[in-house]
């Protein structure tokens, strides 16, 4: 029997907020706020359509879904542990007290979504930020914005002459000579969870790093600043 793909840590971050908001009583498949949330999940550019089936995070799949949160919630007791999504509990126990925090990173998915383009298979890295694969692409998407790119990397050029790493001074021109001359990564700053409905990506936001230093700030979760990076770095 074919069945949808599972539910993403994106797609279980914005029914645990809405489960937390509703604070409570089981909402079923004819209520608004459930419609509602099956509409958004279909609109996200998470699932292609050829995973798709028909019943795909239709109202009653929500419903279902609000359900098996309210089992783990120790409010409602007695009701046993659901079967199954371990994605659920990962998210449940991650959030349960850090609501304002789910809340922020619900709302971002919410307004980035028209941010990203469809998945392709060359967005399906192995790299996923804590806040799930929507906000991932959303913060690639605004480090490969080449504008914007060329022109930090330009001004930085200008200042100190060299592109190199802002974390351990790594410099792909001194080291690979002609090959590396331009190149060095660009990472945007600010936590995708914390960027308002379409907030422009000043320069300012955007730092120099070498591929190293690029993967190991988003490595830890939630992500370092560069300053963090660079004393881990000091101090190993
Ligand atoms: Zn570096
Ligand atoms: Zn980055």
């Amino acid at each position: 029997m074919p069945r949808n793909p599972k539910w993403t840590d994106d797609e279980h971050i914005l029914a645990l907020n809405l489960y937390f908001e509703n604070d409570g009583p089981l909402l079923d498949p004819s209520d608004d706020k459930v419609i509602e949330l099956s509409d958004l999940l279909n609109s996200l550019p998470i699932h292609s359509d050829n995973t798709r089936i028909g019943n795909f995070r239709n109202p009653n799949g929500v419903s279902m879904k609000l359900g098996n949160f309210r089992r783990l919630d120790p409010n409602f007791e007695g009701a046993g542990l659901p079967h199954g999504a371990l994605g659920e509990v990962t998210i449940w126990e991650k959030y349960l007290d850090k609501k304002s925090e789910l809340k922020q990173i619900a709302d971002a998915i919410k307004n980035n979504i028209d941010v990203v383009s469809p998945p392709s298979t060359e967005d399906e890295s192995d790299e996923e930020f804590e806040e799930g694969k929507l906000l991932t692409r959303v913060h690639k998407y605004r480090e490969r914005n080449s504008n914007l790119v060329r022109k930090k990397k330009k001004k930085v050029l200008e200042l100190k002459g060299k592109l190199e790493c802002e974390v351990c001074e790594f410099d792909f021109k001194e080291q690979y000579a002609e090959l590396g001359e331009g190149f060095a990564e660009c990472h945007h700053t600010i936590p995708v969870s914390k960027l308002k409905k379409r907030q422009k990506t000043k320069l300012s936001d955007l730092a120099i790093l070498c591929a190293n230093c690029h993967r190991m700030i988003h490595r830890s979760k939630p992500m370092l600043s560069i300053r963090e990076l660079k004393e881990l770095l000091q101090n190993v």
